[in-house]
């Protein structure tokens, strides 16, 4: 008997992303690879045959850049997104009613009024007091505690100063319970690091959620340590969901700057610091392996703590703040490149771009390294200029397509009208020759990639305003974004992104095609199911 194909899928509307061949209308696989791709009805047999009647078949998802384990956690924590001050309050009190007395009542995504209000110790204290409070704010980039927590951390009367961050104060000089930035690592010196058993179950709930939305691939943004790693042993958890058959997509890594170190390697191989054992990008394989080490330049826009070049709008003295010293950052940008790693660099506002592209081309210049694909995580507020040489250096950047809907109000108000055409740059991006990702910062806005399409092309925010509109790209360039170049951006493309023989067998199935439908319909067509490494999930 001749060897035959595992899976043939049938009577599909097929878009590959490969260029060679962008529609086809069947697809083989066997041994978790696409074995071919057809125009028709083949004359092939297959174990399985799935008759998909028209639905639109497409490479998996790729979300470029999500907080996996902070999404698992999130779905255990109290949702405070779209509330109101009052709803928060209520909310936190509901749930303390239900914990015991001493325990952690922990929210995420709040956003402060917008007269710049966020949650207070002392209403968080008239509500809770005997619970640890911890809310988190839907940037990610700070937080409210109230005051049993102040008093764990010794900041229950005064506010020091911390490097990279703000202890917020009254003018009486008492902290207000609101953390920014590097502050928020006092908080997690309570709660971190989390047990593996806690984290492997983060994996397992966030990849349930993301199959059932098309993904099929996510770069984590972020593991091992600084205030946005969950554990130093954070990679073990990933490990025990995939032993345990738990891990539902393939995973990519970023290794926060924070832990790397000096190793003791031999001069010659110029590896000063890094992770044990000289692991760097690229270790791992198909499910699971290292990326690129993450670096915090700045903070958040609608947090007003990015790196601007002008202060920001209606706030004249405050133009945002660099996390570290503006060398310091540079040279670990310089020396994790000289090592071998693929650089992520978060940069958000221009004076924080301005040097990551500084330090990339510094790294270029010192260390000539053939297509290492850094990339600038958000790329917020970029200028034209910063375009052209992002361009001219191949550094990638990684944008949100949904963050136009969910925080393009607040993004508007704070850079003000002079600077909303450098808003998360698409148009110019791709005009300019650069790839361009998917991705959703998820838990930071909703990561559901279909939604983050809708917002890439219909450029709206919540209010209905337009977002920077001159930067809306068609339907088929946002599905290219979120399968092909964000494969692209993790150095994955021959393996991954586009469905061509050889290439992985990871799909995901559409009610129907996105490339067509009306575009203000993108966000509300279905996921039907998935296929990955050749296994079918269909709903
Ligand atoms: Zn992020």
């Amino acid at each position: 008997m001749a060897y035959g194909p595992d899976l043939l899928i049938v009577n599909a509307n097929v878009l590959t992303m490969d260029p060679d061949r962008p529609a086809a209308s069947a697809v083989a696989v066997a041994g978790g690879r696409v074995v071919g791709v057809y125009d028709g009805r083949p004359d092939v047999t297959a174990a399985e045959v799935i008759d998909l009647r028209g639905l639109t078949l497409i490479p998996g998802f790729h979300d470029a850049h999500n907080h996996m384990i902070g999404f698992g956690l999130a779905l255990t924590e109290v949702d405070l997104r779209g509330a109101s001050l009052d709803e928060i309050y209520a909310r936190v009190a509901a749930t303390a009613a239900g914990v015991p007395e001493g325990e952690w009542v922990i929210g995420s995504g709040y956003v402060q009024t917008p007269d710049g209000v966020h949650p207070d110790r002392d209403a968080l204290d008239a509500i809770a007091p005997a619970h640890r409070v911890w809310l988190k704010h839907t940037s990610s980039h700070m937080c409210v505690v109230n005051s049993l927590v102040l008093r764990d951390l010794g900041l229950d009367a005064a506010a020091p100063a911390v490097d990279g961050g703000r202890v917020a104060a009254d003018a009486a000089g008492r902290p207000t319970g609101l953390l920014e930035e590097r502050a928020q690592e006092l908080v997690g010196r309570l709660t971190r690091p989390y047990p593996l058993s806690t984290l492997t179950d983060a994996v397992d709930a966030a990849g349930r959620r993301y199959r059932a939305e098309g993904i099929t691939s996510v770069t984590e943004a972020g593991v091992g340590g600084g205030w946005i790693g969950q554990s130093p042993v954070e990679l073990a958890a990933y490990v025990a969901a995939r032993e345990q058959g738990r891990l539902a997509v393939r995973v990519e890594l970023m290794v926060v700057s924070d832990v790397f170190h000096p190793l003791g390697a031999h001069p010659a191989d110029g590896i000063e610091t890094g992770i044990d054992l000289g692991l760097r990008t690229g270790f791992g394989d198909d499910w699971l392996r290292l990326g690129p080490m993450k670096i915090f330049t700045d903070g958040s826009l609608v947090g007003r703590t990015a790196a601007m070049s002008a202060p920001f709008a209606g706030d004249p003295g405050n133009s945002g703040y660099l996390q570290a010293d503006a060398d310091q950052l540079t040279e670990a940008i310089v020396e994790a490149h000289r090592a071998g790693w693929r650089v992520a660099a978060h940069a958000i506002g221009d004076r924080a771009i301005d040097l990551a592209l500084d330090a990339f081309a510094d790294a270029a210049d010192q260390h000539p390294r053939p297509r290492p694909r850094h990339r600038i995580e958000h790329f917020a507020a970029a200028r034209p200029d910063q375009v052209a040489r992002a361009a001219k250096l191949g550094v990638i950047a990684v944008g949100q397509g949904r963050f136009a809907s969910e925080l393009g109000d607040g993004m508007l108000a704070a850079v003000g009208p002079s600077r909303a055409s450098w808003l998360y740059r698409q148009r110019s991006l791709l005009d300019a020759g650069l790839v361009l990702p998917g991705s959703s910062d998820r838990p930071v806005a909703s990561g559901a990639p279909l939604l983050g399409i809708h917002d890439m092309v219909n450029r709206r925010t919540s209010s209905g305003a337009p977002f920077n509109a001159g930067e809306a790209i068609t339907a088929a360039e946002a599905l290219r974004a979120y399968t092909w170049g964000s494969a692209y951006a993790s150095k994955q493309e021959r393996v991954k992104g586009s469905i061509a023989p050889g290439m992985l067998a990871d799909f995901a199935v559409l009610s129907e095609d996105p490339t067509v439908v009306d575009p203000t319909r993108i966000a509300g067509l279905e996921v039907v199911g998935t296929v990955i490494d050749g296994h079918p999930q269909l709903g």
